[in-house]
């Protein structure tokens, strides 16, 4: 069926092939070239061709690229998906204030219809964004319908996902020898095809007695990746890295997350045995799991990925995330030689380098070569930034630069996955907006229920720090007060005039 979207151009028909013309490409092949000016065509599942002028079979889609920019789709590896029916809600949490509302309060009282609430949103969200594969780490799955409730979501969604199993109310050597989410993970990866896969999700806690050697064993046998918390102030340290190596748990396919607070011990443990780490700066800069390792862990030639971890506090799309992790990473590296009385004049981290992050990162974490890159016969997950109606759009100079620093999601104008046009023009492709948001307020519905008014409030805003401490500063000499040392939130818009 043709439909026509309100800016009249004619949404691409599945099966038919499709070329992207007239934009500037970023292959993000091993050299990194970019071609200005030129096509990609796809035909089926992959990329055909890649280069100026193309030939095309008779019957292709034709799509108007010119002035945009054409990239592989932006692979997150690291996003609670069921998290998304709670967005906003953890705005001002710290990881304390995370872990008290998730782990012990309330993440029993998500039913297996309040998952499937937060992955269908989650799943529109990051197509929206133009990430093309989304890891859904997805760690309240208490049953195994919480688990066949994840999936569905996933399923219903055109996107390329990885189902990152968990379950944060047991222990992992509890759910993950259960033959029950064995033979649920049998069974839905069954058929499947590559649009969707697997992992097991459980952190380390550095138990001297390693119970979680049960839950590797588990992933071993069930030939499935590990994804782990690692390295997160005050929950996982050094101790669960040297237990997961020591005891031959740590592969190439092993993806730490955060990874912000281990020693040099650590990080060469992660080096040497190939694994990878995926940074979540915008949620680790608010929540405080530690600095964003970027600044250091390139010293050790660790692999990095980017994730967004959830939307439950920080934004759902990996322009956000490219663009704090190199505000993080510079800052770091100005902070670090200001203190020794120095001056970086060349930065290291390049918007090159987050781009490649985001796309080839994410793959090589998930040991998808087909995946990241735009080069005849891989796999045709794209992107296409394009916004003639936007001042930013223009001048295109530096493409890293501006899909890294300029660029954000309304600026994405057409997502393929495997093939098929998800997103044109702007505009999502086959989604029942309406019938996303019934069900995700009936999830909304339920936990204010659940826990009541004040519970629920509360939740939403925690206490500002009690300490009445500040500074003798010779320069206040007004009775201003900034919001921020008020006491509590929305006091300032309370007391009319009462301002500067
Ligand atoms: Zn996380």
């Amino acid at each position: 069926m043709e439909k026509m979207s309100d800016t009249n151009a004619a949404t691409p028909v599945d099966g038919r092939p499709v070329v992207l013309r007239r934009g500037t490409v970023l292959t993000m092949d091993d050299n990194h070239t970019v071609l200005p000016d030129a096509d990609v065509l796809v035909v089926d599942a992959r990329i055909a061709a890649v280069g100026p002028s193309l030939q095309v079979p008779e019957g292709t889609q034709e799509i108007d690229a010119s002035g945009g920019i054409i990239m592989p789709g932006m692979i997150d590896t690291h996003r609670h998906m069921w998290q998304t029916a709670m967005r906003g809600y953890g705005a001002d949490w710290t990881l304390t204030q995370y872990f008290v509302w998730y782990y012990l309060e309330h993440g029993k009282a998500f039913r297996p219809e309040d998952i499937y609430a937060g992955n269908l949103l989650s799943a529109w969200e990051a197509l929206e964004a133009g990430v093309t594969t989304t890891v859904d780490w997805s760690h309240g799955l208490q049953t195994v319908d919480h688990a066949e409730a994840a999936v569905d979501a996933l399923q219903e969604v055109p996107g390329r996902f990885v189902l990152a199993y968990g379950n944060i109310q047991a222990g992992p050597w509890e759910w993950a020898t259960d033959k029950a989410v064995h033979s649920f993970l049998e069974r839905r990866r069954t058929g499947s095809g590559d649009l969707l896969g697997f992992q097991l999700a459980f952190d380390v806690t550095g138990d001297p007695a390693f119970p979680e050697r049960a839950a590797f064993e588990a992933a071993r046998e069930l030939g499935l990746p590990v994804t782990t918390h690692a390295g997160v102030w005050g929950a996982t340290n050094d101790d669960g890295i040297r237990l997961m190596h020591e005891n031959g748990f740590m592969t190439p396919e092993t993806v730490y997350v955060h990874a912000a607070t281990l020693t040099t011990d650590s990080y060469q443990r992660i080096a040497a045995t190939g694994g990878s780490i995926s940074v979540s700066t915008e949620s680790e800069q608010s929540a405080g799991q530690g600095y964003p390792p970027t600044w250091q862990v390139r010293r050790y030639d660790i692999p990095v990925s980017l994730s967004v971890d959830t939307s439950g506090w920080c934004s759902g799309d990996l322009f956000s995330a490219m663009r704090t992790t190199l505000g993080a990473d510079r800052s770091r590296e100005h902070l670090e030689a200001h203190a020794k009385g120095e001056t970086v004049t060349h930065v290291h981290l390049r918007a090159e380098h987050v781009v490649d992050w985001a796309t080839r990162g994410g793959a090589r974490a998930l040991g998808r070569d087909d995946l990241g890159r735009l080069e005849p016969g891989v796999k045709a997950d794209l992107v296409l930034i394009k916004n003639d109606a936007s001042p930013v759009s223009f001048p295109l100079l530096n493409p890293y630069g501006q899909v890294a620093f300029q660029a954000q999601r309304g600026d994405v104008h057409t997502v393929i996955v495997n093939g098929k046009v998800v997103k044109h023009e702007h505009r999502l492709v086959g989604v029942d907006l309406a019938a996303v948001r019934r069900t995700v307020d009936a999830t909304v519905e339920h936990l204010k229920a659940q826990l009541g008014e004040e519970q629920w409030s509360k939740g939403m805003n925690p206490d500002t720090p009690s300490d009445e401490e500040s500074l003798n500063n010779p320069y206040q000499y007004t009775e201003y007060k900034s919001d921020t040392t008020r006491g509590a939130r929305g006091s300032v818009f309370d007391e009319p005039g009462s301002g500067r």
